[in-house]
């Protein structure tokens, strides 16, 4: 790395101790970062990327609730402002039992250039709590999502900060979270939340758009070397929302999609996933993968230990959560002769396990990219919210379509004129960067 940036990268790490997953994205921004800062010193000497790296603003709440059984319970409640040069904080809410301050940070400060990326006015934030959703009753997700916003809606707003989903929160928690807003406010403000149901304010697309999107980034990855998803074997991790998408937008464009997993193991269909059987076992009934291997009668297997990694295939979407690919899985998908990998979650991949991908010559989408689909289609809600329109399902897949192939551009020529052609890593990261440090060199220190 170099030495201002290593300098910098060390002061950032004394600042936020203890905080890995932080360290690691600031890791791989500043890895990709070198060739810009020798070309325009001033970033550096101006203290911009000092200031990139420092949110804005930081709030810690506490978040208390009752249980169905009477019993008090306390959580804690973050979100992360993190940078507003090109518009409002915009970032989702995970709520998961490892979320801690230096995991929304990371997300955060990752939302910052996907979101740049994207060509849509937003600023990057993060949020969420360490709730642990699973095995919850509806009305004790209801309260918990009621006390989240009751303090959380003094610090959003629409020019403010626009939460939506991540892991954990899906449209009946944006639901029960808006349901508050509103009455505390009394103000029906459409455009404080993103991922809304489609009779109150929703975006249609929106529910797809990120497993889409990562989709649409492989195949257009794919078709830089005469190839498409077209009769590829895709491995998918994970059975949420982006999992989910990113089957059935794999389907569509012809390929066949061999795993899904949840955190209790992963589950083989050499014949494809049947999506139909996956959602209703997954969404509607909440249940364990294996479930879905029991009733495929024999065609799939239900697999406990290992990962989805081991399956050969050609390529790969991992969209469950952050370092689920490791450089042992790495390894295994190289050998395997892995052609393609489109990240569908955040930071999916080790930092080693995303230089092997990059030294075996793999496409390599990172997430800031390819997963930036599902933000990129709540700026369009906004822009329905702002106007008091509704746009067809057709009309707003084709914006999806046309904003995953200028972010895949965009990389490839970023890539090319930063000295790296073909690395959508770097090419992702300096795009995402010179247009935040662009604005806020503009707006003064
Ligand atoms: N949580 C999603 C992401 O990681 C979406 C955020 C949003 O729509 O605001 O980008």
């Amino acid at each position: 790395m170099e030495a201002g940036l290593e300098t910098l990268r060390r002061e950032v790490f004394h600042r936020n101790p203890g905080e890995s997953e932080f360290h690691q994205a600031v890791t791989e921004v500043f890895e990709a970062l070198g060739p810009v800062v020798k070309r325009h010193p001033e970033y550096v000497e101006s203290g911009i990327l000092r200031r990139m790296c420092e949110p804005e603003r930081q709030i810690i709440f506490r978040v208390p609730w009752v249980d169905d059984e009477g019993g008090i319970q306390i959580n804690r409640g973050f979100r992360v402002e993190f940078n507003s040069a090109l518009g409002p904080y915009k970032g989702g809410l995970r709520f998961h039992p490892s979320v801690y301050l230096g995991i929304i940070k990371f997300l955060g400060f990752e939302q910052i250039f996907k979101n740049a990326l994207t060509g849509m006015p937003i600023g990057g934030g993060k949020g969420g709590s360490d709730f642990n959703p699973s095995g919850r009753s509806d009305g004790e997700i209801m309260r918990f999502c009621q006390s989240f916003m009751t303090e959380l809606y003094r610090h959003i707003g629409e020019y403010t900060d626009v939460p939506a989903g991540d892991i954990g929160v899906g449209g009946r928690e944006i639901g029960y979270l808006f349901g508050q807003y509103k009455r505390i406010t009394n103000r029906f403000e459409a455009g404080v939340l993103t991922g809304k149901g489609m009779s109150w304010g929703g975006s249609l697309v929106r529910p797809e758009a990120t497993g889409y999107g990562a989709v649409m980034f492989a195949d257009q990855m794919l078709r830089t070397r005469g190839q498409s998803m077209d009769g590829q074997k895709v491995l998918v991790s994970g059975s949420g929302n982006v999992a989910l998408n990113a089957i059935a937008k794999s389907q569509s464009l012809g390929a066949t999609v061999l795993t899904a997993s949840d955190s209790s193991g992963y589950v083989v269909d050499e014949d494809g996933i049947d999506l139909e059987l996956l959602r209703q076992v997954k969404e509607t009934e909440r249940a364990r993968i294996g479930e879905y291997a029991e009733r495929r009668g024999g065609k799939a297997r239900f697999v406990q230990d290992g990962t989805v990694w081991d399956v050969p295939g050609t390529v790969a979407i991992p969209s469950a959560t952050q370092n689920e690919l490791d450089d042992r899985s790495a390894k295994t998908l190289l050998e395997n002769g892995i052609v393609a990998v489109a990240e569908g979650a955040n930071m999916p991949s080790t930092q080693k396990a995303t230089e092997m991908f990059l030294a075996g010559d793999v496409l390599f989408g990172p997430g800031k990219a390819a997963n930036a689909g599902g933000v990129a289609t709540s700026a369009l809600e906004m822009q329905q919210n702002a106007t008091r329109d509704t746009w067809s399902f057709d009309f707003t897949h084709e914006k999806l379509e046309q904003i995953m192939t200028d972010i895949h551009d965009r990389c490839l020529t970023t890539a090319e004129e930063y000295g790296s052609p073909g690395n959508y890593v770097a090419g992702a990261n300096i795009a995402g960067f010179v247009k935040v440090a662009d604005a806020m060199l503009a707006q003064g220190v």
